[in-house]
This record gives structure tokens, sequence and C-alpha cells, in this order.
């Protein structure tokens, strides 16, 4: 299956596409872990996104784009993927439609857990005491609500309309919204 998981900063997207991929035997692909990855090693990319990434904006629309297209022509992710963090912005869905048309792919649905922000922003403000992530401080984890909500919440209206979206309740129990979402799929 080919998939994409959506949601806010803080909505357990991570925690749960890794539990859904493995359920589903597929990779997946978080962008912001390719970034942290490449920022902890120091590489080139690494060097490139850094201050975006402390700063809670978007990495470069050219750069995500090509990660991805490398990232997909790995031999795990030929029978399917969930990504997690990808697409985000509408020139991102246009270059992922052309990815998988080159291969005569298509995408089996586009799974959004819908949370309640206040929510969401307690749960990052805990993480930030735990992990210590760099863009885990609340002005700039408000900051990335705000670029979710006028960049990414778009998306979700465009997989609407083409028939592929899925929403999920993701408040709850990590067990609970795992089966939702795999109770939600569609059968394949
Ligand atoms: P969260 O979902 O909590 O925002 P992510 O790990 O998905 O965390 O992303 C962290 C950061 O990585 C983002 O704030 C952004 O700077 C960068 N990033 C990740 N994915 C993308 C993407 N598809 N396009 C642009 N920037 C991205």
């Amino acid at each position: 299956m080919r998939l994409i998981i959506l949601g806010p900063p803080g909505a357990g997207k991570g925690t749960q596409a890794a539990r859904i991929a493995e359920r589903l035997g597929i990779p997946a692909i978080s962008t912001g872990d390719i970034f942290r990855a490449n920022i902890k090693e120091q590489t080139e990319l690494g060097r490139r996104v850094q201050d975006i990434l402390a700063s809670g904006g978007y990495v470069p629309d050219e750069v995500t784009n090509e990660i991805v297209e490398d990232r997909l022509s790995w031999d795990d992710a030929t029978n399917g993927f969930l990504l997690d963090g990808y697409p985000r912005t509408s020139g991102q869905v246009d270059a992922l439609d052309a990815m998988l048309a080159r291969h005569d792919h298509a995408l089996d649905a586009v799974i959004e857990l819908e949370v309640d922000e206040e929510a969401v922003v307690e749960r990052l403000l805990k993480r930030a005491e735990t992990e210590g992530r760099a863009d885990d401080t609340e002005d700039v984890i408000r900051e990335r609500q705000a670029i979710y909500r006028k960049e990414t919440a778009p998306l979700s209206e465009h997989y609407e309309l083409v028939g592929l979206l899925v929403k999920v309740d993701g408040m709850g129990g990590v067990d609970e919204v795992t089966d939702r979402v795999i109770a939600a799929l569609p059968h394949h």
C-alpha cells in the first residue's frame, strides 16, 4: 500500500506511522527524521537545513522533493510505503504525483489524524522535557502549528476531493488509534 499520514505537529504521526507501517510490512518514511539524521551527522544537507528546522519553517520544496524521490527508489519501497511529514505543501503534492506517475503507481489512501490543537501543544511541551528537540520550545511549537494550518491543512481538502482522504480520530491511547487507522484503511 502507498500511504500518506497527515496531521498537525504533535498529533502522534511519527508514533502511529511506525506502528502502522510495521503492521502492513512497508517502510515508514519521515522527512523530519531524515533531516534530523543529517543534522546529527553534520552532512552537507544537514548544514543547509539546520537553521530552518530550528526555526520551525519549511525546507524548500526542491530540496525536500529530491530527498523523497531518492528514498522512494530504495528496494524496500517498491511495494509500498507510508510517508510521514511529506507532502506538506501543494508543490510537494504535485511533485509526489509526478514521481508516482513516472512509475505507474498511485496512492491508496491519505490518513488524517484529527486532534485538538491545545492538546497537541501540551504533548509537544512534554516531549520537549524528555527529548529536548530544538524545535520544541513554546514559541516554535505555536509557529509550527500556524504554518501547518496555513500550508498543510489545505492538503487534506485536496485529498478529500480526489477521494483518498481517510479521517481518523487521533485522540486516545496509542493502540486504540493504531487499530482505528488499520480498520479505516481500504482493503487490498
Ligand atoms: P513535526 O510533525 O512535529 O513538525 P517533523 O519531524 O515532521 O515534525 O518535521 C520537523 C521539521 O522538519 C519541520 O518543522 C520542517 O522544518 C522540516 N520538514 C519536515 N518535513 C518537511 C517537508 N515535507 N517539507 C519541508 N520541511 C519539512
